[in-house]
């Protein structure tokens, strides 16, 4: 296996559970791989007159519970391989916390941060145009991921209604509130970082307040959890983005650190008074919640038995390597997988959803009530299973996942 192939951990990790479960190795075969993967390339006006060409995928991995449901990436390391794990991650994630969604993912290598806002725009439009005979409401509806954000979802939701001749707000999720977007997804992921922590943390008999919590990664989903942990009398000692980190052993002023950046674009170690910090230094830290919500294969073998904290609250999609979580497991540290702990996006997703179709929209209160409640079930079943089977959360995550998935596929049968 290559080294720590996002494609080849997901398929992985499906073994691992499989072996709880009594399944058809038919069925166990084809939620090993994907239904459909688009490739395409594409060319894209840039400011200084050229034409540039970028590639772009959308992967559906599983859509035998519903439609295909996943976000978009911009990101210079997106590749088929990173698309199809995360497209898969997405089908146990839906399952899990038992919404109608399958799995779906799609990305395109590029570098946002050195594009303009125009070019950025002239991408998305034209990659809309490129995946759109594939995606719809009714099919496969895209949301925000790395470097993407609401506006990238209304320059799709405006192409692909273009397209149509109508405006179709339900064919991607994560919108600006005024085209239709959910109160509280922005906040979503976040905030269910948050939830599924806490529960963690009552599980092991650790009060939030005053725990301290490292956050790797401060973009929307580590800068919502970090303020999520900061509003519960947690301390937040450490956090970081792709340029490093910042600590205070007492605990940041999280509000103005994040301030900072959004106006800076980075933490300004002299205006915060804090120390700067490596980002490997910084999941080492001794603390006892981490929430490693950037990027994948950031905790490994190698890491593994140097972490000092008690919870690892997954807020990145496969920030774990399965050698890394065999370690951890045997160690005692509490993992919160991501299709549990990062479950809150998609779910406000589906209620952003629900809430196009209809027609009809809910407070911000109505939102965050339903959210907790779907989370706290899927904590409470995934915990029951972990006891049960006496297996990892992500184990018993998966094998909750995967029973759903493949009694869909049973029912639903073979065509034709
Ligand atoms: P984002 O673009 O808002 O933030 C990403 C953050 O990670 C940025 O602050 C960036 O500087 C930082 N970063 C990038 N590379 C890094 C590195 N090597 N080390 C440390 N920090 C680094 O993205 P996001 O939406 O917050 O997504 C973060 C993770 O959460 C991803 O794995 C994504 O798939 C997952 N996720 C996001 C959502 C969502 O609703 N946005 C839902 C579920 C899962």
């Amino acid at each position: 296996m290559t080294a720590n192939n996002p494609y080849e951990i997901a398929r992985k990790q499906v073994d691992i559970a499989g072996k709880y479960l009594d399944l058809n190795p038919g069925i166990l075969e084809m939620l090993k791989s994907t239904k459909r993967e688009l490739e395409v390339h594409f060319p894209v006006k840039m400011d200084d007159g050229s034409m540039k060409i970028f590639t772009g995928y959308r992967v559906v991995h599983n859509p035998a519970r519903g439609p295909a449901k996943g976000g978009i990436r911009y990101h210079p390391d997106v590749n088929l391989d990173e698309v199809r794990a995360l497209s898969m991650w997405m089908t146990w994630k839906t399952a899990v916390v038992n919404i109608p969604f399958g799995g779906a993912k799609g990305g395109v290598c590029c570098n946002p941060k050195e594009m303009s806002l125009r070019e950025i725009e002239n991408l998305t439009r034209r990659f809309t145009w490129e995946i759109a005979p594939y995606i719809g409401p009714e099919s496969d509806i895209p949301a925000p991921d790395v470097y993407t954000n609401p506006q990238v979802m209304a320059w799709i939701m405006d192409t692909y209604s273009i397209l149509k001749g109508y405006s179709v707000p339900g064919v991607v999720t994560g919108k600006p509130v005024e085209l239709g977007g959910s109160l509280g997804r922005l906040e979503a992921t976040g905030k269910g970082v948050f939830i599924t922590a806490r529960e963690a943390a009552r599980q092991i008999g650790l009060s939030l307040e005053g725990a301290r919590v490292v956050i790797h990664g401060a973009g929307n989903v580590g800068g919502i959890a970090a303020r999520n942990f900061s509003r519960a009398g947690s301390r937040v000692i450490a956090i970081s983005d792709s340029k490093g980190g910042i600590y205070n052993s007492v605990g940041l002023d999280v509000e103005k650190a994040l301030d900072c950046k959004d106006r800076s674009q980075c933490f300004l170690t002299r205006e915060l008074e804090v120390e700067e910090i490596r980002n490997e230094e910084l999941l080492e830290l001794e603390c006892d919640i981490l929430v490693p919500a950037a990027l994948e294969n950031q905790i490994t073998e190698k890491n593994a038995p140097r972490l000092q904290c008690r919870i690892i609250a997954e807020g990145a999609n496969g920030p774990t390597t399965p050698d890394a979580d065999d370690i951890l497991f045997d160690r005692g540290i509490l993992v919160v997988p991501d299709i549990l702990a990062n479950a809150g996006g998609v779910t406000v997703s589906y209620f952003e959803w629900v809430q196009n179709l209809q027609e009809l929209f809910w407070s911000e209160e109505e939102v965050f009530d339903r959210l907790q409640k779907i989370l706290c079930r899927a904590f409470a079943e995934t915990d029951q299973i972990a006891r049960q089977k006496k297996v990892s959360m992500r184990t018993a995550a998966y094998i909750l996942g995967i029973q759903r998935v493949a009694k869909a596929m049973e029912l639903r049968g073979i065509y034709p």
